[in-house]
């Protein structure tokens, strides 16, 4: 076997840097001259850490102000702005009326079927404050937990916001979780109400919703009420005493309600993480510096200015993105933004360039896997659309593999727009790792470096940071504002699962792989436990998945490593072709070539399957160990947190023909 081309020598590496890439792109000079962040937010942050997250939370309005920034002595339980005052959704929605713009929209919200709404932050702060005197009514107090299972209609915000101004505390559940995945996350945060609707839309058809609340409850000792709002006019199982329609207890509300401020670490939201790995951790995020990292990434890393630009993140409420990046962080900077409702295809395949460009959209978030979706329907759907309007686009979710980052940039983004590759997690709360888009020269595929303020490294097994060209794991070395504080009721999981790995640095460990390149710029390399070793090489799935999308030929691929008798592991890839082309023994044959030419002949796959879908979570993100599963021929595991149970299906038939 051949070492790979560029990494024989340093064995320190936890993980070996095979693909290499020299395209950059830096900011032109008219968008870095007028950029929100400059070279010297760096510096700042550098020179002091404390002071500059300290005009961070400034960006908000405190009752009282904090006495300390940080306290870190109960590590790794934090504390940020010890002592400081604030209600989160007074930052979000109260004090833009107040400046005087209660007119300006805040949410353009399109429904799948074709129904719009355009709410004001006025009329966001009407619903909000009916809303929570509802929930008052109805007997909850600061400190109980509430579960919010529903679409994304405009009341989930206000539910979420609501709940946030009376101090308690949400469990956002998505909305296409089973009764069982929801009743879990009920029982496991003991919550007091659901809010939910009596059904949904998806791909254009209503589908029952709260079945699923009614199957849950039946179950769950803890919930009083159900709080249901009218969506599809679907007919519900009605249980008197227990449910109750949103129209009967929040319409007649008052629109006056004084928020109350909380402590800077009142518990604001318990979320589930999406469990591509296992078991859902009930991750805990609290309010003061939460709030401060998700405006100040916001504010910078979209370069967002409110009042000019219309933004548009595509996540559901159901994941972090949601949570920080649709609700949290843009409400609190004041922006106006798209929320959609429904699937990319519905009506058809251009749903999305067509709201882009009926609203104007400049800003523009969303994730790997629509991206290649999008290259996988044609550049000329996009094409068909105006959207000059944009102006910065975003990626979440997965590492983005090279080839789909130039098409972002080239079929979207007219070769003109910033992309901001972004990489966080549930647990972070908000953004730790993405270019500043009027500052950094950006790479196609790289997040680039740890934002100001954030410590983030690469190091290897012992814990030292490997050098340039290096690969290892990625650890975060400073505690930073909006990071969890804990697992819900499971403080050994919390230190287990995230700090133990590294105990005597004292580092966050992140459970992901990654690089630097030559020049320093950080690669994210996908999931350490789904990394491969093949003859003592340690390989990430990323970079053999990236070679395969950069063949023309190919719309997406999934890289697993199989047990091998020779190798260790080996190399089993499952790809998507693109539109019209045919499978057969010349592609796999060209695709295990283009691989060892891009990136050195160890990388090779033994294998690769030609299959028609891949099995992803419902965030959208691939699912490898099922992949694994059936490269090793083994009996296919829990599906539970598939987005469509039938793939598993479809690629064992397809495999069992012999392909
Ligand atoms: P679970 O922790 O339950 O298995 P999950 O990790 O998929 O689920 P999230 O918190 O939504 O849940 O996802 C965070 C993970 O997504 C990161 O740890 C990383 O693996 C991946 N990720 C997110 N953004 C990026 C990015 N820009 N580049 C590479 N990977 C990313
Ligand atoms: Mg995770």
């Amino acid at each position: 076997m051949t070492p790979p081309s560029n990494e024989a020598g340093q064995s320190a590496n936890a993980l070996d840097n095979l693909l290499t890439e020299s395209r950059t792109f830096p900011p032109s000079a008219e968008f870095a001259d007028k950029a929100n962040a400059k070279a010297d937010l760096a510096e700042r942050a550098a020179a002091d850490r404390d002071a500059f997250w300290a005009e961070q939370a400034r960006r908000l309005s405190w009752t009282a102000e904090w006495d300390q920034v940080l306290d870190w002595s109960g590590a790794p339980f934090a504390k940020w702005f010890v002592g400081g005052k604030l209600n989160v959704a007074y930052n979000c929605v109260d004090r833009h009326v107040e400046d005087g713009h209660g007119e300006q929209v805040a949410i353009h919200w399109e429904g799948e079927p074709g129904d719009s709404r355009t709410i004001t932050y006025a009329d966001l702060k009407d619903e909000v404050s009916r809303t929570a005197n509802a929930l008052s009514s109805l007997g909850l107090v600061a400190g109980d937990r509430v579960a919010i299972y529903m679409p994304m209609v405009p009341e989930a915000i206000y539910s979420m916001l609501a709940c946030a101004r009376l101090g308690l505390t949400h469990s956002v559940v998505f909305a296409g979780f089973s009764a069982e995945a929801l009743r879990s996350r009920i029982d496991d945060a003991e919550a007091k109400l659901v809010i939910t609707t009596d059904g949904q839309y998806r791909r254009g058809k209503p589908a029952p919703l709260k079945a699923a609340v009614d199957e849950a409850v039946a179950q769950t000792p803890t919930i009083q009420k159900v709080l249901v709002v009218k969506r599809t006019d679907t007919e519900v199982e009605w249980t008197e005493g227990r449910d109750v329609w949103w129209h009967d207890v929040v319409a007649d509300q008052s629109t006056e309600h004084t928020p109350e401020s909380f402590d800077a670490e009142h518990p604001l939201f318990i979320l589930y993480t999406s469990g591509t790995t296992g078991r859902p951790k009930g991750i805990l995020h609290t309010s003061g510096g939460y709030l401060t990292q998700a405006a100040y990434t916001h504010h910078n890393v979209f370069d967002h200015k409110a009042g000019q630009d219309v933004y548009w993140c595509t996540a559901d409420i159901g994941w972090v993105t949601g949570h920080s990046y649709i609700v949290y962080g843009p409400l609190a900077n004041r922006a106006t933004q798209v929320v959609y409702e429904g699937t990319p295809n519905t009506p058809n395949e251009g749903r999305h360039w067509e709201i882009v460009q009926k609203y104007k959209v400049s800003i523009y978030y969303t994730a790997p896997t629509l991206i290649r979706t999008f290259m996988k329907w044609g550049a000329d759907i996009p094409a068909g659309y105006d959207l000059s309007s944009l102006r910065v686009l975003g990626s979440v979710g997965e590492p983005i593999n090279p080839e789909a980052w130039m098409w972002y940039r080239e079929h979207v983004g007219a070769n003109r727009c910033p992309i901001v590759d972004t990489w966080w997690q549930t647990e972070t709360g908000a953004i730790m790792i993405a270019p500043l888009p009027g500052v950094t020269a950006c790479k196609p595929g790289s997040a680039m470096g740890p934002l100001p303020g954030i410590g983030a490294k690469v190091v290897d097994e012992a814990g030292v940071a490997v050098g340039k060209g290096g690969g290892g794991y990625l650890v975060l070395d400073q505690p930073w504002p909006a990071m969890l504080r804990g697992i819900w009721g499971d403080e050994e999981r919390f230190r287990d699962t995230y700090w133990s790995r590294f105990a005597d640095q004292g580092f966050y460990f992140a459970g992901d792989g990654a690089k630097y390149d030559d020049d320093g710029a950080i690669w994210l390399l996908g999931r350490v436990d789904d990394v491969m070793n093949v003859s003592g090489h340690r390989i990430s799935t990323t970079e053999v998945e990236s070679a395969l999308v950069s063949h023309a030929k190919v719309a997406e691929a999934a890289v697993v490593g199989a047990t091998d008798p020779t190798t260790g592991q080996g190399i089993v890839a499952f790809v998507i072709l693109r539109g019209g082309v045919e499978a057969g023994d010349d592609v796999v044959k060209e695709l295990r070539d283009h691989v060892a030419k891009e990136i050195g002949p160890i990388a090779k796959p033994r294998q690769i399957m030609v299959v028609p879908e891949l099995p992803k979570t419902r965030s959208g993100k691939i699912m490898r160990r099922l992949l694994r599963d059936v490269a090793e021929n083994r009996q296919i595991g829990d599906v539970t947190t598939l987005a469509d149970s039938t793939v598993m299906d479809l690629i064992s038939s397809g495999l069992n023909k012999g392909s």
